[in-house]
């Protein structure tokens, strides 16, 4: 939603999530600032579509969220529509790649996107797949193609389960396990926010150790 729909709201300039009971909601700013996005997960009941436009209703997000914290239920009010996604997970593929044909981003490896990762991953994938085939000759393409693979599985096969882990970690029942993940992630953002996910945000894809 555009920024003077939540211009009345105490919001920083941060990415924040609020996790709860069996869903969480994530709101980011996005083209510097001018627009407010949200994900609001919920469990998916009878829902199944698959699809990249269906629409849903504000009323219906609001109401997955009574009882949370104001802010929340402002953000989702102030929004003039929504979309749904049905989230779908994956098993780690160990092929990529057929002769001279590789796949990159959600065909290789789709994911959770409870570590907003997905995309990301994708642009990394293109990077090294890059690297690997400007370096293979052009009767070694397959080679380039088996070296990509090899670079990116251990990677991505990591995102992925971290992603996984976090439909447990985000979506914990109140109680003691949640009251040592709240403390957990109190004491990291104290420290550094980045400071337990330098493995992610450390890597670079241009780096020899990396290809
Ligand atoms: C709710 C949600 C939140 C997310 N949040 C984040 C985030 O914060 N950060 C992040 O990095 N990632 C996030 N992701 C993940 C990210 O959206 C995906 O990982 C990313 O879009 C994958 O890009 P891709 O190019 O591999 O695939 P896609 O974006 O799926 O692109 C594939 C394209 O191919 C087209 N296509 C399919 N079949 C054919 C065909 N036969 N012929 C021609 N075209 C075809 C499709 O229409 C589509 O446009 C999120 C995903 C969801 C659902």
């Amino acid at each position: 939603m555009p920024a003077a729909r939540v211009a009345h709201l105490p919001l920083q300039r941060i990415a924040n999530s609020w996790l709860g009971p069996g869903r969480h909601f994530v709101h980011y700013w996005v083209a510097g600032g001018r627009y407010l996005n949200f994900v609001a997960v919920v469990p998916a009941g009878d829902w199944r579509v698959e699809s990249w436009s269906a629409t849903g209703e504000v009323a219906d997000a609001l109401a997955e969220f009574a009882g949370w914290h104001p802010t929340v239920q402002a953000i989702i009010g102030a929004a003039e529509r929504t979309h749904r996604w049905g989230l779908y997970d994956r098993e780690p593929l160990t092929t990529w790649s057929a002769g001279r044909v590789t796949l990159l981003g959600d065909a290789a490896h789709a994911m959770l996107p409870f570590m907003a990762q997905g995309a990301c991953q994708a642009i990394e994938d293109a990077a090294v797949l890059a690297r690997c085939l400007a370096d293979a000759a052009p009767a070694t393409v397959a080679d380039g193609l088996r070296r990509y693979e090899k670079i990116r599985q251990p990677r991505v096969w990591q995102v992925q389960r971290a992603s996984r882990d976090n439909v447990v970690t985000y979506h914990l029942p109140d109680g003691d396990a949640q009251r040592a993940r709240d403390a957990r992630y109190a004491a990291l953002m104290a420290e550094s926010p980045w400071a337990a996910r330098g493995w992610l945000f450390g890597y670079d894809a241009d780096a020899p150790a990396t290809g």
